[in-house]
């Protein structure tokens, strides 16, 4: 298939607490995320590490996929932990613990035939990782990328460089007012094209997302949930469906199609916040992504008067 996407970031052992549950070293990390919600869409090569201690039935999930784990390391040592907690508030994640673990001397290292990788997604790690993969892939079509506030608050220099050399970027709302130093989305969202990126996606949680393209600028609302979980991976699932179709569709990006891959990024990180970890997404079909894509259109249509 010509439309596999290169997708490296975190492969995580979670632990999440919000007022509704919590789970204890259940898989996570933001390329695991990424990757099964794009692999809905395209083929997905997956490069990241994880230490001896990673338990085989997540590989065997990813696999069973048909996610390409080729690049995946194990190194020596334990698997990169993430703890976090929400409040009823649940747009906002409070770090309790990062424990880099194994990705402390991680160094991403492409397999030779995944550099001539078409789409290439940069999932949430370190920015100066993210700028060795840039150097090492050789003409991707559309790069992509997505961060968070530890990178923007302690390496805004190396973050400035990825971005530069992206045609998109995912970012949180909190994160883009506090990237750009605005209070106002709107204005965020174009400082920060300015900064490079032909596209910025703002993901506002329940609130949607807004999609500022070169002549596009787009919002739409998240799926209407009565009931959210955990919103753990909700950015990363987002920004998987979103560049997976974007890559199915050959990497077209008229308006028309980023307006869908939004929508499907919508559609997909609906799922995830459903259950706790990857559980939702496990059980999810094709047609259950279509049927809330397809309310979602019905949401928010209206005829002029
Ligand atoms: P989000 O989609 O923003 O909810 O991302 C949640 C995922 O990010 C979790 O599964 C974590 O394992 C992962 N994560 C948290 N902190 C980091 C970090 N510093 N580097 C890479 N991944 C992280």
């Amino acid at each position: 298939m010509a439309n596999e996407i290169l997708i490296v970031g975190s492969v995580a052992l979670d632990s999440v607490k919000t007022p509704f549950g919590e789970v204890k070293e259940a898989l996570g990390g933001s390329a695991t995320y990424a990757s099964y919600s794009a692999s809905f869409f395209t083929s997905v090569r997956l490069v990241g590490v994880i230490g001896e201690d990673f338990p085989k039935e997540h590989i065997g999930l990813l696999k069973d996929k048909g996610i390409h784990i080729e690049g995946l390391q194990v190194a020596k040592g334990k698997t990169f932990r993430w703890a976090g907690s929400y409040e009823y508030d649940l747009n906002e994640a409070h770090t309790l613990a990062t424990e880099l673990n194994v990705f402390e001397t991680f160094k991403p290292k492409i397999p030779a035939e995944y550099k001539k990788s078409d789409f290439v997604f940069l999932a949430n790690i370190d920015p100066d990782l993210q700028l060795s993969v840039l150097d090492q892939v050789e003409k991707p079509k559309l790069v992509a990328c997505d961060t968070m506030n530890l990178w923007i608050r302690i390496k805004p220099d190396a973050l400035k460089k990825v971005i530069k050399r992206v045609d998109f970027l995912f970012i949180n709302e909190g994160e883009a007012r506090q990237f750009a130093n605005t209070s106002s989305l709107v204005k965020a969202g174009r400082i920060l094209q300015s900064w490079g990126p032909k596209h910025v996606v703002i993901k506002k949680g329940e609130h949607g997302a807004l999609l500022f393209g070169q002549n596009t600028f787009f919002a739409a609302p998240a799926f209407p949930l009565e009931d959210v979980y955990d919103p753990t991976g909700a950015g990363d699932t987002f920004a998987g469906g979103f560049f997976g179709y974007v890559a199915q569709q050959g990497g077209d990006i008229s308006d028309v199609t980023l307006r869908r891959a939004v929508v499907f990024g919508t559609a997909m990180a609906s799922f995830t916040v459903e259950k706790f970890s990857l559980e939702r997404l496990k059980t999810l079909t094709m047609e259950q992504i279509s049927s809330r894509v397809r309310i979602l259109k019905e949401l928010s249509h209206f005829d002029q008067p």
